[in-house]
Formats: structure tokens, C-alpha cells, sequence
């Protein structure tokens, strides 16, 4: 299967980074957990801390997701990463780190897995694995047969329910259950086929 991967907060641990930033630059003391919706900070403190050289660069895998990337490899799945940079910065910094941290391992195997692009909806695939509901909503309507795994993360709490109900959504917690989901959807297909 073609399997299409979100970058920030699915493959990399952005706001970790981003909560010590902010709250570095703003004087605030915020928490991981305190961000309980999609747009929790004014966009220009949010681009802000975005913009600064190197951020995206610096940060490290969410738990579990380099050994599950390559566990969905040898599964023998096509990945895409797929990632919506909101800064020109971002951009570059994304190109370095996938460089950096998959094509060189071969857990990709090369630079044009990777895809940024703000229209997720227009990238075909089987299933898309995202923490932002808009995007995994927006792709599933023009990818009717694709699956749609939401990671369930503090600002998108108020969708789990409403997307566990749906036919061909799912919501996970960790790479583990994306690794048991994505055998599950390709078993589901292989009967179906
Ligand atoms: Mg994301």
C-alpha cells in the first residue's frame, strides 16, 4: 500500500520543542497538555517560534516512529512523507531532516517520498497517518477507498469519537498501534481484493 505520513507530531516530536520555545520567547509557562485546540496560540507567535534557524532541524523522532517507519517498510508499504510547512523556513529545514534522519538510514528511500504541500487532499494514496483532523477529513473526501488514521494528540481530542464512528477512520496512540492498524487495513484489503 502507499502509505502517506505526516511529519510534524507524527514522525517528529514538533510541539515538545515548540512549548519550550514559546514559552522561552513569550516568558509563558505553558504545558504540552494545555494545548487542547487546533489554533492555541495567536499566528504570529506561532510563526514566530517557527521561524527560528534551525528549529525543525533540531528535532527528534516521536517515540517509536524511526522503528515503525521501518517496521512499515519491511511490511513491503510504499511511505510518503506528506507535511504542511506554514514558514519558507520550515521548508528547508524539513528537506535537511528527512535527508538527515530517513533517507540515509534507507528507512525512505529517497527524496522524493518527500511531499510539502498545504493541499494534502490532492496526494493519492491508501492511508493517511496525521495528527490534524482537517487534513485527514479534506483527503479522505477525495480519497474515498483511503484510510484515515488519526494520532490522537491534546488539541484534537474533541474528533476522536466522532472519527472512531466513521467507516475507514481510525484513532491511534502510538506507533505500535499504527504498525497493528496498517496490517489490520491490509489484511481487511487482501480479503476484499
Ligand atoms: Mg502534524
Amino acid at each position: 500500500m502507499i502509505i502517506l505520513v505526516d511529519m510534524d507530531d507524527v514522525i517528529v516530536d514538533m510541539h515538545t520543542a515548540w512549548v519550550h520555545a514559546v514559552n522561552k520567547a513569550m516568558g509563558w509557562n505553558i504545558k504540552y497538555g494545555d494545548l487542547t485546540s487546533w489554533e492555541h496560540t495567536p499566528e504570529n507567535v506561532w510563526n514566530s517560534v517557527l521561524r527560528i534557524p534551525g528549529f525543525f532541524l533540531g528535532l527528534d523522532f516521536v517515540h517509536g516512529a524511526r522503528s515503525g517507519l521501518v517496521d512499515l517498510g519491511r511490511m513491503g508499504h510504499h511511505i510518503f512523507v506528506v507535511s504542511a510547512p506554514t514558514v519558507w523556513e520550515a521548508c528547508r529545514d524539513k528537506y535537511h531532516w528527512v535527508h538527515a534522519k530517513l533517507k540515509v538510514y534507507n528507512i525512505i528511500p529517497g527524496m522524493h517520498r518527500l511531499v510539502l504541500t498545504r493541499a494534502k487532499y490532492i496526494v493519492k494514496g491508501d492511508v493517511l497517518i496525521d495528527d490534524n483532523p482537517e487534513n485527514l477529513e479534506s483527503w479522505g473526501a477525495s480519497n474515498e477507498s483511503g484510510y484515515c488514521i488519526l494520532y490522537a494528540r491534546p488539541w484534537n481530542r474533541e474528533y476522536r469519537k466522532v472519527f472512531e464512528a466513521r467507516k475507514n477512520y481510525r484513532v491511534v496512540w502510538s506507533w505500535d498501534e499504527i504498525v497493528d492498524t496498517i496490517r489490520d487495513i491490509a489484511m481487511e484489503r487482501s480479503k476484499s481484493a
